[in-house]
């Protein structure tokens, strides 16, 4: 409790202390810290302003925006979804927030809301992302997806939507075994993916499994194991990609039989999938 009281009296005295600067704060550089990073979510605060999830490829950080609810304000732009920005804030405040000053936005790539499975694909990863916590591999597979999402590369833009799963499971411990069969250990042979029991499975062991896995195609097998052991850019190099959202749906799948959390949307992008097949 005394800690905590030092501490607000700590801020207070700061503030005060500072309130005849606040003025300067914007012309001189050294007072002023910057940061660039995605937009991952926006939350309506007060009656104007927002707070702004971003990620880094380090962490998350909270932004305090003021006054981006209203039309004119000129810091709306920065926050536009899928949007990579610039941001200069107020070092002096730290803490939960870092207070925006203003910034600009260094790559935009809007088309992402063309498609209603990209927006969805993209909620679900942001949601895990905003449970679990950011690492360069998990940044770097979003932008991609992002990226080449916006430039109308589907493929590709499926193949870092998985890998981003894939190290969102890795960082919550739940990454699948992919170098044997977790039932007998062997290397060869292998046939299936046992949500139950964590991993590849061998087709001796399929046949013994009370679950009714069926097998998986050799393509898909092996672009899993390729998801878990290689980093993005060796997975751009290589030629297997995702067909359509069937794997990235069964990643997402993975993490809620492991974390029994419920993603909603979810089921919005399986429908999506049937209607595009209904489609063909
Ligand atoms: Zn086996």
């Amino acid at each position: 409790m005394n800690s905590l009281n030092n501490q607000a009296a700590g801020i207070s005295k700061n503030s005060s202390d500072n309130a005849s600067d606040d003025v300067l704060v914007i012309d001189d550089e050294s007072r002023s810290a910057s940061i660039e990073g995605l937009v991952l979510s926006v939350m309506d605060y007060k009656d104007n302003d927002g707070l702004v999830t971003l990620a880094t490829p380090e962490k998350l950080i909270k932004v305090y925006a003021r006054g981006i609810q209203k039309e004119k304000s000129k810091n709306r732009r920065l926050f536009a979804p899928f949007s990579l920005s610039h941001i200069n804030y107020d070092p002096k405040y730290s803490g939960e927030f870092i207070y925006l000053i203003n910034g600009n936005v260094i790559d935009s790539w809007w088309k992402c809301s063309e498609s209603l499975e990209i927006q969805t694909a993209s909620a679900l990863i942001v949601n895990l992302i905003e449970r679990h916590g950011v690492n360069p591999q998990i940044y770097s597979s979003l932008q991609a997806f992002w990226s080449c999402a916006h430039k109308g590369r589907e493929q590709d833009a499926l193949l870092a939507a998985c890998k981003a799963v894939i190290e969102i499971l890795r960082e919550a411990g739940m990454v699948m075994n992919v170098d044997e069969c977790v039932l007998c250990s062997r290397t060869d042979r292998i046939a299936s993916v046992s949500m139950k029991e964590g991993g590849f499975v061998c087709l001796d062991c399929l046949d013994q499994l009370e679950e009714d896995n069926l097998p998986w195609s050799k393509e898909n097998l092996m672009l899993l194991r390729r998801l878990v052991r290689l980093p993005l850019l060796q997975l751009f190099k290589q030629p297997l990609r995702p067909k359509d959202y069937a794997l990235l749906i069964e990643l997402f799948e993975w993490y809620q039989y492991y974390s029994d959390f419920r993603m909603r949307s979810l089921d919005f992008l399986r429908m999506l999938r049937k209607e595009r097949l209904n489609a063909l």
